[in-house]
Parts: C-alpha cells; structure tokens; sequence
C-alpha cells in the first residue's frame, strides 16, 4: 500500500500532500496506539497534531489482568509490558472508618513518558510520519478525504479522529449529557514522614474524612486515590468520580489538604500537581466518512473514566477490517470500520454503564457508599466486567444485577429513581437476571 508522497510547496505557505492511506489527527495514546496498528499492517499513515510531540504527563492506570486479556499483537504487546513503571499486587476500598474492602487484582501504571517515547520511536521505524497541524475541516470526496489545516492540505483514503473528547471533527447529539470525572492531585514528597501505604497496595477509593468537617465533604461526594509511587513519593487525588455540576479546583486542593492532616502529611512538600477533568459518557460519534478511536470515539469508560486499554484492545480489530474492506469503495469501507470501533455488544454494554452513570452522578455521600458497598460484594469476576468495559453484555449485566442484589433497599429504591431515564437499560439489567434465574 505504499506510495510516493507529492508534496508542492507555494510561496513556502502552502503545501500540499497526497497518497496518504491513512491520516490520524491527534497524537495523544489513542493516536499513536492505531497509527502504530496501522503502520504494521503495511499502510502509508501520517499523524497530524496540532501540538506534536507535546509530554504525556497523566498518570495512565488500568487493571493489569485487562492487559493480559487484550493481549495486543506483537510487538505493541512487547512494547506495553516494558512501559509498566509499577504493578500494586492489592487495591484497597476503604468506604467507612470501619468498612475495608481488599480487592486481589493487580494494579497497574504506565510510565507515561516511556509510553510515549517507546511509540514515537516504533512510529518512525514503522515509516509514520509524526506532522504538527491543527486540522481545520475534512472535506469528503467519493474516493477519499482532503484535511485541511490553517496552511495545508492532505490527501487520504480514511481519516481518524484521535483528537480527544467533544472532538470538532465529529458530531455528536446533545443527548445523553455527558458526565465529567474531576479530580485534583499531587505528587508529595514522604521522605521525612511515616506513610500508612506500602508499596504493594494501591488505594482505589478511600472516603474516610476528618469527622469533624463532616459537611464539606457531603456534596458533590470525593474520595482518596492514592499511588504510593517509591518509599520518597506518593500521588495522592482528591477524585469526583462522575458530575455534572461545575466544580472548583480549590474545593478539592482543600479536602485533600485536611486529608492529608490526618495522615500526618500536611506539611509534606508538593513536588507534582496533577488537574484532572475527564468527559464520560454522551452520546457517540455520528458515524460517517471521518472514523473516530479514542476519547473521541467514547472509548472512555463512563463510570470509571479509563480508556487507554480500551484504545489497544480495539486497534487491531479496526486495522484487521480496515485491511479486509480496503478494495471495497470508501462508503463502504468506512461502514464497515465503524462496526469495528464500536461493536454491537459493546454499544449495549455501553447503555447499561450510561444508566451506571447517571445514578452515580445523582446519589449523595451517603448513597455513593451504599451503593459501592453492595457493588464490591459482587463476585470478583462480576466487577471485574464492569471496570473492564470489554466483557459479555451478560457479564455486565450480572454484575449490576448483583449489586441491586446486595443492596439494601434504601439504596435498591435510590437505584431505581435515579435509573428512570434509562428504562431499557434498567429492565435489561435486572430482568434479564431474574429470567436466567427463573429459566436455570
Ligand atoms: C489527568 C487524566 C488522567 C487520566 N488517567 C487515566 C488512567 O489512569 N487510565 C486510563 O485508562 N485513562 C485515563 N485517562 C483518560 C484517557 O485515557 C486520557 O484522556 C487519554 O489522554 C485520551 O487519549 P486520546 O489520545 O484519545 O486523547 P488526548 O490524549 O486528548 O489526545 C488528543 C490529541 O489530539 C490533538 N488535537 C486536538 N484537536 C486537534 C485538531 N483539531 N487537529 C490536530 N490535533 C488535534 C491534541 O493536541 C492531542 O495531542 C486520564 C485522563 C486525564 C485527563
């Protein structure tokens, strides 16, 4: 699929590129993890960005055994392993002072940086061409597609939207609102201080508080997450898991400060700030000529606000469609590579964490405590579903199913309220449970 590049450059102002198989706009993980998937299936890609090469500096988790499950094809599988900077062997849940759950699955980080150096350097053996851009429009013609930028224009059989959440590129409904997961953190240094984490147990959610602030930290409701980085280092963040309503940064600078009083680590210098704001949920992408992967494909779980394994597990299958449909015409082509963004299990699987999303937004303090009391005494392979984003419908079914089951029934009557606007969703979660039970 390789061909020559025609490049014209007018008055040094304009160019002008052509022959492209492949344009991916944004080179944020999302963009490199499919132009990497796409250059190894031997296809003539470029990556424009507008801001190219510019630092990773988030802290990208995920559930380790998701990475063993996705098993991306070598060499990214090779490439991902070696950029895991730490695995924690236990995640804790601490939902009251009296109330620990431990969850017995490995958790673990990429080194952001390597992630992304590891993947430049694979883009350029690979032929990639890494251009910085900001793309204004895509315009369609029968065959192919122009992307235009303030001052060129390239030509391309596909395009790919990685260019992030609400992307300009794509169109979206105003219906579902998204929600936003907002947090604030910081990396301290711990040197001189006596920690409570070690360096084998991360903190998932930890909602305990200095009781006498009782009602600061009522709404909206924010737990600790915390990473223990080294014996010197820790990240701790002040995390909403999902709102809709607008928050100060400041508000969650001073839960975490008090916090962080009670461990004895008021005083412990600030190396690393970390302002986190997530779109989750929304509606998805339009579908049409311009394919979208990333956060700009929805690929962000709308409950817990991860994506980036999401991103791996999907290349390949895309790449494999793109290559299968690739003499069809470009409609065609494009219908077909959009069944493999979005698959017809993953786009129910996709309602019933809508409705998640939309409970979780409403509940209050209290609520969100009950609520993950009950969902983290559903069987580890029930949860482990519905973080993952990628399990059988049934799967994520069962487990919302068993946590209606657990619950009590202030918090079955919550669940039921605030799930009202998704009624489908709801009679999918909990009927088609109680009718395997009635069947089996
Ligand atoms: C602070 C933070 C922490 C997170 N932590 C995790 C985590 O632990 N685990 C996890 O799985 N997920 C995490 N996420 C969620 C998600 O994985 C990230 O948001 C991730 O960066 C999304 O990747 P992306 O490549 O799709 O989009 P982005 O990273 O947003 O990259 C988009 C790229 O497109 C470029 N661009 C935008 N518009 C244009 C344009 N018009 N023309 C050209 N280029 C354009 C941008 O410059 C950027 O390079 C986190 C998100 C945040 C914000």
């Amino acid at each position: 699929m390789q061909q020559s590049t025609d490049k014209t450059l007018e008055q040094g102002v304009y160019c002008r590129e052509s022959n492209w198989d492949i344009v991916v706009i944004g080179d944020g993980p999302s963009g490199l993890i499919i132009a990497n998937q796409c250059a190894l299936s031997d296809f003539k890609v470029l990556v424009l960005s507008k801001d190219n090469g510019k630092k990773w500096t988030n802290n990208y988790c995920f559930w380790k055994s998701e990475l063993d499950v996705v098993r991306p094809p070598k060499p990214m599988q090779n490439l991902f392993n070696e950029c895991i900077e730490m695995v924690w062997n236990t995640a804790q849940v601490h939902l009251r002072n009296t109330t620990r759950v431990d969850i017995d699955a490995p958790f673990a980080k990429f080194d952001s940086l390597k992630l992304q150096q590891h993947l430049q350097e694979l883009a350029t053996e690979s032929g990639i061409q890494l251009q910085t851009g900001e793309v204004t429009t895509i315009e369609q013609l029968p065959s192919h597609s122009v992307v235009h930028t303030v001052n060129c224009t390239y030509t391309a059989r596909v395009v790919i939207a990685a260019n992030g959440s609400s992307s300009n590129l794509l169109q979206y409904s105003t219906f579902p609102k998204p929600g936003y997961q907002i947090a604030y953190g910081q990396v301290l240094d711990v040197s001189n201080f006596d920690i409570p984490w070690t360096l084998d147990t991360m903190s998932f959610m930890d909602f305990r508080f200095p009781t006498k602030h009782h009602k600061f930290f009522q709404s909206p409701p924010s737990f600790l997450y915390v990473l223990p980085l080294s014996t010197s280092q820790v990240f701790l963040e002040e995390t909403i898991l999902a709102t809709r309503e607008s928050v100060d940064f400041e508000m969650l600078k001073e839960r975490l400060q008090l916090r962080k009083e009670t461990f004895g680590l008021g005083d412990a210098p600030v190396l690393d700030q970390e302002f986190c704001r997530i779109e989750m949920g929304g509606s998805l992408p339009k579908t049409g000529r311009t394919l979208a992967f990333g956060a700009s494909a929805g690929f962000t779980h709308p409950v817990t606000g991860f994506q980036i394994l999401r991103s791996i597990y999907t290349a390949p299958r895309l790449v494999a469609t793109l290559k299968e449909h690739w003499s069809a015409d470009t409609e065609t082509l494009c219908t077909e590579a959009w069944k493999a963004i979005w698959n017809d299990t993953e786009r129910r699987n996709r309602k019933l964490y809508l409705l998640g999303l939309d409970m979780i937004v409403r509940f209050n303090l209290r609520e969100t405590q009950n609520f993950f009391e009950a969902f983290f005494k559903s069987s580890p392979e029930a949860r482990a579903s519905f973080l993952s984003g990628f399990g059988s419908t049934q799967a994520v079914q069962s487990s919302m199913w068993e946590t209606f089951k657990h619950a009590d029934w202030t918090t079955r009557a919550k669940i039921v309220q605030h799930s009202s606007q998704h009624p489908t969703a709801l009679f999918s979660a909990l009927f088609d449970q109680l009718s395997n039970l009635e069947t089996s």
